[in-house]
């Protein structure tokens, strides 16, 4: 029978929050894919867990992919384990998932750990709605179509960025948005130096061009703001009206069709009508 592929969330600072299930799902794995074997061996040591480790990074992937589903499809267990946080998030995994899941091999995940979420849920703006953009591209032409692809998204949107990658994003990001745009600034979650700085981007870039920033970010900017919509004028109403009648309809029937397409009152769009007969 075939073995299961689990996705196991670690700490993204703080050891404590390796959750029981975690643990459990580390030591019931027959082999760990880790990002890091290296990293994960220290985890590993601090859990007193003894397991066989393969690495599973950006630049082994495809091959190693295949190789794990021949493991679990000859009966073995996975766990697949990141750096920190949640595999498959701004992670390895998303290919090895899919590959797994293609293959007809049962795919599950512990819930823990992913700095998105934990940013979000204190970063003071709109949680009903977001989306979570993951990194910007070093490459100035493909960060400019992303930043501009979100001019006028209205949910609150995620970002994760590396300390000595933030000012530059921040530019980038006051010269798309606007400088009022707000943003909370979620650094080193979970660590001793934890810190949300509630701003806007123009007075981040100000902070931090004084205090270069330090650890790992994540940026939760606010939703584009709703447009005020533009109300038709009286003059547009009158001239639909107009058209409509032009058209055949009575002048009743004009005055309510009018009413309707432009969401003015009947006796607004009548008067106006009136008024450019008068
Ligand atoms: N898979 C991980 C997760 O679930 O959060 C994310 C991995 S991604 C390669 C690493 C990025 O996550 C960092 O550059 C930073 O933006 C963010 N991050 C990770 N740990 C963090 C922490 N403790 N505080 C703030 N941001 C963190």
């Amino acid at each position: 029978m075939a073995g299961i592929l689990t996705l196991v969330p670690t700490p993204i600072g703080n050891l404590g929050d390796i959750s029981p299930r975690a643990r459990e799902a580390l030591a019931n794995a027959d082999f760990i894919a880790a990002e890091d074997t290296r990293v994960t061996l220290k985890l590993l040591n601090h859990l007193e867990l003894h397991k066989p480790l393969i690495s599973y990074y950006e630049h082994n992937k495809a091959f190693r992919g295949e190789k794990i589903v021949e493991r679990i499809q000859a009966g073995e267990n996975c766990a697949l384990v990141s750096d920190a946080g949640s595999p498959a998030i701004s992670d390895p995994g998303e290919e090895l998932v899919k590959q797994c899941a293609d293959a007809g091999i049962t795919v599950t995940a512990i819930p823990g750990p992913c700095a998105a979420i934990t940013a979000l849920s204190i970063s003071g703006q709109l949680t009903g709605r977001f989306c979570f953009e993951g990194f910007l591209s070093t490459a100035k032409k493909s960060r400019f179509e992303h930043l501009d692809a979100l001019r006028e998204e209205r949910r609150t949107m995620i970002f994760y960025e590396a300390p000595h990658k933030l000012l530059n994003t921040l530019e980038d990001m006051a010269q798309v948005f606007g400088d009022d745009r707000p943003v909370s600034l979620c650094r080193e979650l979970t660590k001793l130096h934890e810190e949300v700085v509630r701003t806007t981007l123009g007075q981040a870039l100000e902070k931090y061009r004084e205090t270069p920033p330090k650890g790992e970010f994540v940026l939760v900017v606010a939703g584009a703001p709703e447009k005020p919509r533009e109300m038709p004028s009286s003059t547009d109403a009158a001239a639909r009206v107009r058209e409509l009648m032009e058209a055949g309809l009575s002048r009743k029937d004009a005055v309510k069709q009018a009413a309707q397409e432009l969401g003015l009152p009947k006796n607004t769009v009548y008067a106006a009508a009136l008024d450019e007969e008068a």
